[in-house]
């Protein structure tokens, strides 16, 4: 797997009016890649993630996954792309409040019609201590616990890639770290790329490839 971003841009609005989110960013993630993006609030982190991810369409600019060009892609065929080969994770979790853990981490399967592969989540049950866990309600689990159902959901269709917003953010330092490096593990385990996008420099200094974003504009801070 490949992605490149050449000369990305985003503009929010038009005219006088308008906001440059997102200013020229080129970047190539490969296969096994763990990136952290740092950056104060408002430089563009969740805007670049948004691109990255077929979440959102630039103003200028491309994204690239293995030479196809995402943004060519119809709503449709976008949201396919999403479900089959993207994992996200936010700092909310974004659990379903009234599904068990286990029918939140299957539902991204669900919805594209597809069965769950069953060893598949005892491994990744297994690799992110959650088994006892499967059958309670998202309220009666910890934060970390919430975060850790919602990093197996990105993972049940074996996506290539990981993108995850603030995962942190919601969570004490202690569960934090505990989180990214269960996510780290997993991630190497599987095979995945991940991309990290935090406010924390010690959160980004776990990353082997750090990067920083400042008004818009992308640099490389440790390869
Ligand atoms: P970060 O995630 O680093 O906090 P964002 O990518 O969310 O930053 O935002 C970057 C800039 O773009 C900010 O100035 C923000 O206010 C602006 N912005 C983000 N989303 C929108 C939107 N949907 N409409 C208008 N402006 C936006
Ligand atoms: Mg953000």
């Amino acid at each position: 797997m490949n992605i490149k971003a050449n000369d990305l841009s985003k503009i929010y609005g038009n005219g006088e009016n308008g906001v440059t989110a997102l200013s020229h960013v080129n970047l190539s993630i490969v296969s096994g890649d763990f990136i952290s993006i740092i950056g104060p609030s408002g430089s563009g982190k969740s805007t670049l993630l948004h691109l990255l991810s077929g979440l959102d369409r630039p103003t200028f600019g491309s994204v690239t996954y293995d030479g196809k060009e995402i943004y060519r892609y119809s709503e449709k065929e976008l949201s396919a792309f999403r479900r089959r080969r993207i994992g996200f994770i936010f700092q909310q979790f974004h659990l379903l409040p009234v599904l068990t853990a286990m029918e939140n981490i299957i539902m991204p399967l669900l919805l594209d019609r597809r069965q769950p592969d069953l060893n598949y989540l005892n491994q990744l049950a297994e690799l992110l201590g959650i088994q006892e866990r499967l059958y309670h309600l998202p309220h009666e689990l910890s934060g970390g616990q919430q975060q850790r159902i919602a990093i197996a959901r990105a993972l049940i269709a074996k996506p290539d890639i990981i993108f995850a917003d603030e995962p942190t953010g919601n969570l004490d330092s202690k569960s934090g770290k505990e989180v990214i490096e269960l996510l780290q593990n997993v991630g190497k385990k599987m095979g995945k790329a991940l991309v990290l996008i935090t406010h924390d420099s010690r959160i980004a200094q776990m990353a082997e490839r750090q990067l920083q974003i400042v008004d818009g504009v992308l640099s490389e801070v440790k390869r």
